[in-house]
């Protein structure tokens, strides 16, 4: 229930202007998006040169989903790149999508802190990085909020809302509307390692790996998680990721434990075994 409503606050105004920063895998596919659904986009990156090729691809996704030459035109004319550095200033929402590094991604939100609308979203793509240690050098810190995007961004409907600790609920409610407005599915999730989506996958990934350590080989594992019904095979799918992320974010969370979770073990020591006696974590009937 709560993921059905949530981004459908009433009373939120509709993004006109969305300025993202970072012309790489993500913020360039990111703006492109945004730019066809609708949005005027302004694309930023501190090498100018990485904002050229993110545009060619923005326009080779215009021509696959829009068939008119008129609407891939409107959608060209609606991504700029943010040239005189005024996007920030003028923007509704700002999509921060730069280097994976604290520091960095610190000193780019102070100088942003001065130049956007107080009422504007203020929103990191970071996938590792706690909110908390990026914020405290906003005047408010509570506008910082997680826009977390999946790549390849066209095809993964789901964004990851992510609220830290006493983040501004206007800002979050401001966030996940601007997902649903771009077509997006919002997810509300903590500031804790991973979200959800990546905290689920990352030890899945890992055990598949671990079989191959053992011998099996990646083509065995990834037609045998096919045939169980993922749309996906594990090995495939780390290779997607990239293997020098999947081994980062192996290392940061999956925890070597040996003990079951909590929820586990509570529910089977009081015979709440699943469907077969009608209720695990869901009630079956
Ligand atoms: P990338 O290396 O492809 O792109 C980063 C871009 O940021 C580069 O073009 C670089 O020139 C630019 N940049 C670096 N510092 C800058 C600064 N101070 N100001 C302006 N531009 C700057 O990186 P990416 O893979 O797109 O990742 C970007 C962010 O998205 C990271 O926080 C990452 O955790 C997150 N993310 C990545 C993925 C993924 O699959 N790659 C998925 C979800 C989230």
């Amino acid at each position: 229930e709560r993921l059905k409503s949530f981004g459908k606050a009433e009373g939120v105004a509709a993004a006109r202007h969305v300025h993202v920063i970072g012309a790489g895998v993500m913020g360039g596919d990111i703006a492109a998006w945004c730019a066809l659904r609708g949005l005027t986009v302004t694309l930023a990156d501190q090498d100018i040169a990485r904002i050229a090729p993110a545009i060619q691809r923005a326009h080779t996704l215009f021509k696959r989903r829009l068939r008119d030459p008129l609407l891939q035109r409107a959608a060209a004319d609606r991504l700029i790149p943010d040239v005189d550095g005024c996007g920030a200033a003028r923007a509704d929402v700002v999509i921060e999508a730069i280097v994976e590094n604290v520091e960095v991604k610190r000193e780019l939100f102070r100088r942003l802190d001065a130049q956007m609308r107080p009422d504007a979203v203020l929103a990191t793509n970071t996938s590792s990085l706690r909110l908390e240690d990026l914020r405290d050098v906003l005047a408010r810190p509570e506008r910082l909020v997680g826009i977390h995007f999946f790549n390849p961004v066209a095809k993964m409907p789901l964004v990851e809302v992510v609220a830290a600790e006493g983040a501004d609920p206007a800002m979050l409610a401001r966030a996940a509307a601007f997902v649903r407005q771009i077509d997006r599915l919002p997810l509300p999730v903590k500031s804790a390692p991973g979200f959800l989506v990546n905290a689920v996958l990352a030890p899945y990934l890992q055990a598949a790996m671990r079989c191959v350590d053992e011998g099996l080989s990646p083509e065995t594992i990834d037609e045998a998680m096919l045939a169980f019904g993922m749309p996906m095979g594990p090995i495939e799918l780390a290779d997607t990721v990239g293997l020098d992320i999947a081994l980062a974010a192996g290392r940061s969370l999956v925890s070597d434990v040996s003990e079951p979770p909590t929820c586990l073990a509570e529910r089977v020591a009081g015979g709440r075994l699943g469907r077969k006696s009608g209720s695990g974590f869901y009630t079956w009937r």
